[in-house]
């Protein structure tokens, strides 16, 4: 094995290529788990052992050609995967005082020092210090894998889940983010400017995200090795959103064919909304992503290298001796037995194969190995049993079976011997993201050239172009597929092979492609994007707790409930309730809700409600103050004449565009396209704010203003800013309907000091700015700080990720947040609930120095106290 030497590739990218992008030479890649099993064989061994995993991916070929022959300094990030104690036989007597047998399993109370000298150990088998393992012991270890095996891949593969009440997707879920975190804290301990940052598969989608908010300009890119289902499927995942937006921290995102790439743009556009810059871009939060295919490849010259030798020739020998002494064709199939491999189809199209040319009945026989894998359907392995002794039975002879079938994990050499000694290849897998052993048959019938029948569901039918592409679902034309290619003529065979040999990407080039591409396409840093920093929320109950004159400034949709289709939908929860009302209760606070809602939606929903809470509608055209009923119109003096003519042009763009419709509020007017085709909203749009801008605007005082799919027409003298401005400079208290001259000064010490701003979309920009600007002028007035906080208590919050452009100084990402920090201030919610991206976790997943987290450290304590007296 040893003398194996790699074939360099000539021009391999190097970090020097690029000088002016300031890379730092080092690839940090994130992936599911190390290539090694952390075992033990019997849980009184000493000490922890370590075996390589079965299976030489491609991923670890290419990690490994970066490693060893390449300029790259590269780093692999993965967990540790499940530990194993195979023979379990622990005495009660070896127990801690008060553990109880259950509870007990020492796989993941290890210490820091177990820890090393696995860890020395792995670095030592894969011959590199750069190999980081991530820690997450937890009893239960495959609660890590749960939400990523049950939910996403089911939902990738087109496998609908049956409906639930959704507890236990709520659980694996929590453990997903967690899992994501924990890569996340690590990734970001290591990371240096200039790295390149390379996230893979469906483990690891929150993974882009969570380190983009850390580091803005990194270079981040994901790789998707599964496949990626049409928005129609993937909108049924209930955590579709946060997904998509895990991934959208990426500067890249790629997948194995255009069809998974083509998938994932239009989820984005039709779940996020987000425009689409180009027909592989897209802009989202400040960032344009580039989305593309480069489907991965195999390492050619080692499976080459495995496949021909002596040893192999010999096994090859033994098989066909054993299957086709009688001049049988073999018929080879390797698949997991799952639901997507199509190995139910194969045997269908076989058994199509044999009623149909009954000549071919005793020429033929169908190997097919099924190894297992998390995949595994007992349903599938039913029928594939039931399917093959049938067949076996109406087509079998004494001394002739058609189909054998092995259930299990082959060794690699058995394996390419049989690649090498089929007649025939056959693929019928109803959805793959990329199907290797396509690949590795066709390098093992190099020289033997034996055709290979290929689904079109693969995603490698988009690269073998030359393999029999057949449709798995119609039996018959793949049993012809069968008939034909058993009888092609050598010379036709030998083309084939030819081209098929070509078209097989080698993982060196595929790497060294993928790095290129990547490279070219980042933008040179300009240092000129920034992040909002997340808002620190201790900080903020504590400063909370000291103020005296507390204004709250809330926006209400996307900040206090989350956006949905129908606006008219988006009624208070009854815990935001009653979290607006607790917060009203205290006679220190103040709340302003400043919407662009109407007066008679605020007044049902929230002023009938509560009448503590103070009302602003239409972005500030109408008031009504805190403890009062009368609403006010602070735009009653304007010509309101513009109104009847933006309701027509309205009214033309509402036939044209189903599901649109006006909103007719007292001042402004809104035309909604949330409900339509968000292609054909957006399109419509676009011509009705020309048509506005050209008919409308130059006549009459209006600003026309495109949101979250929606164009609004209102006069330009009202926006949110200006109501915030007489909020804020008002003393705190003081009525503030008839309050209409600010000119006076007010006493500095009768002014809010505490001041919370909440807002989600463009028009609450207006508030961030009015904010900055009091900010601004209060310093130069030289009006006195906190002195603990050292500022004047104003914290403008935009509601969106931290990427979002915004005039915010902190950011909370969604209204669920919001409560959950709202309801911090009211000691309705711990701050440990508050989860988010300020937390810190132990190797075991827990809160760092929570309960939890310090009760397993007494355990592992108590463990090595009692195993060390044992030794004595
Ligand atoms: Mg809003």
């Amino acid at each position: 094995m040893s003398s194996f030497k790699y074939p360099k590739i000539e021009n391999f990218v190097k970090p020097s290529d690029y000088k002016d992008k300031k890379l730092s030479g080092r690839i940090l890649n994130a992936f599911t788990n190390i290539p090694y099993q952390i075992y033990k064989n019997d849980s009184n061994e000493e000490e922890w052992s370590i075996k390589h995993l079965p299976g030489n991916s491609a991923l670890l070929s290419s990690f490994s050609y970066l490693e060893k022959e390449s300029e790259w300094e590269n780093h692999l990030f993965a967990w540790t995967g499940e530990l194993e104690i195979y023979n379990r036989n622990l005495q009660k007597s070896e127990l801690g005082q008060n553990q109880n047998q259950s509870q007990f399993d020492e796989s993941f109370y290890l210490n820091s020092e177990d820890k090393e000298d696995i860890e020395s150990k792995i670095k030592k088998a894969h011959e590199s210090e750069n190999i980081h393992p991530i820690w997450l012991l937890r009893k239960d270890q495959q609660r890590w894998r749960r939400y990523a095996e049950n939910c996403i891949w089911p939902a990738f593969h087109y496998i609908m889940s049956t409906p639930s009440d959704g507890r236990e997707e709520t659980q694996w879920w929590y453990d997903y983010v967690k899992f994501n975190e924990a890569y996340a804290s690590k990734v970001i301990a290591a990371y240096k400017p200039g790295d390149i940052i390379w996230v893979h598969d469906y483990y690891l989608l929150l993974l882009p995200q969570l380190i983009r908010m850390q580091f803005p300009n990194a270079i981040i890119a994901f790789f998707m090795h599964c496949p990626f289902p049409s928005s129609e499927y993937f909108r049924a995942l209930p955590k579709r959103q946060q997904l998509l937006d895990g991934l959208l921290g990426s500067n890249k995102v790629s997948f194995q064919n255009p069809s998974f790439a083509r998938h994932f743009l239009s989820s984005c556009k039709r779940i996020l909304g987000f425009e689409l810059t180009g027909p592989s871009q897209i802009l989202a939060y400040g960032l344009t992503i580039n989305v593309d295919s480069n489907p991965i490849g195999i390492d050619v010259p080692k499976i080459e290298y495995d496949t021909f030798n002596k040893e192999i020739d010999s096994k090859v020998f033994d098989l066909k001796l054993a299957y086709s002494n009688n001049n049988k064709k073999i018929i080879v199939g390797r698949d997991r037995l799952d639901s997507v491999r199509g190995v139910v189809q194969k045997l269908q199209a076989f058994e199509t194969f044999l009623e149909m040319y009954p000549e071919m009945r005793d020429k033929v026989i169908l190997i097919q190995v099924s190894s297992p894998s998390f995949s595994h359907s007992a349903k599938i392995e039913q029928q594939v049993s039931e399917l093959i002794s049938n067949i076996n039975g109406k087509y079998g002879s004494l001394n002739s079976i058609p189909i054998h079938h092995y259930q299990m994990r082959i060794a690699k050499e058995e394996y390419f011997a049989l690649l090498r000694v089929a007649d025939l290849g056959l693929i019928t897998s109803v959805r793959d993201g990329m199907n290797t052993t396509a690949f590795e048959y066709v390098i093992a019938q190099k020289y033997n050239h034996s055709p290979l029948i290929l689904s079109e569901f693969s995603g490698n039918a988009d690269v073998l172009h030359d393999a029999l592409i057949v449709n798995p679902w119609d039996s018959v034309a793949v049993a012809k597929a069968i008939y034909e290619s058993l009888n092609l003529d050598e010379s036709r065979k030998q083309i084939m092979e030819k081209l098929l040999y070509k078209s097989v990407p080698s993982i060196q080039q595929w790497t060294n492609d993928y790095l290129t591409n990547l490279i070219e396409e980042i933008e040179i840093d300009d240092g000129k994007r920034k992040l909002t920093s997340v808002l620190d929320r201790p900080l903020l109950l504590d400063h909370y707790k000291q103020a005296h004159r507390r204004l709250f400034l809330f926006d209400y949709d996307g900040t206090l409930t989350p956006i949905v289709k129908d606006p008219a939908a988006a009624i208070p929860s009854s815990r935001l309730i009653n979290i607006l009302g607790k917060l009203s209760e205290d006679p220190k606070n103040l709340i302003w809700i400043i919407s662009g809602r109407d007066q008679a939606f605020l007044e049902k929903w929230l002023g009938s409600i509560n009448p503590k809470l103070g009302l602003s509608a239409e972005h500030g055209c109408f008031m009504k103050d805190v403890n009062n009923q009368e609403w006010v119109n602070l735009a009653s003096e304007v010509d309101m004449s513009w109104q009847q003519k933006v309701e027509d042009i309205y009214n033309e763009y509402n036939i044209k565009t189903p599901g649109a419709s006006t909103e007719k509020k007292k001042v402004a007017l809104t035309w909604h396209y949330r409900r339509s085709d968000p292609e054909l909203g957006e399109f419509n749009a676009e011509k009705l704010v020309q048509e506005l801008q050209e008919k409308i605007a130059p006549h009459y005082d209006v600003e026309v203003m495109t949101g979250k799919a929606n164009v609004e027409v209102r006069p330009s003298f009202v926006n949110k800013g200006e109501i915030v401005r007489r909020l804020v400079c008002a003393k705190h208290g003081s009525p503030q309907v008839h309050n209409q001259s600010t000119n006076k000064e007010n006493d500095f010490e009768e002014l809010p000091d505490f001041i919370v701003c909440l807002g989600d979309d463009s028009t609450d920009e207006d508030m961030f700015n009015k904010l900055n600007d009091v900010e601004k002028d209060w310093e130069s007035k030289a009006y006195s700080k906190h002195e603990k906080f050292e500022n004047f208590g104003i914290y403008p919050i935009k509601v969106g990720t931290a990427s979002q452009v915004t005039n915010a100084k902190f950011h909370l990402n969604n209204p669920t947040q919001v409560l959950e920090t709202l309801g911090l201030l009211v000691g309705d919610v711990s701050i440990f609930e508050t989860g988010g991206s300020k937390l810190e976790l132990d190797d075991r997943g827990h809160l760092k120095d929570s309960l939890a987290s310090k009760k397993s450290r007494d355990i592992i304590a108590s463990l090595r106290r009692h195993k060390s007296e044992i030794k004595k």
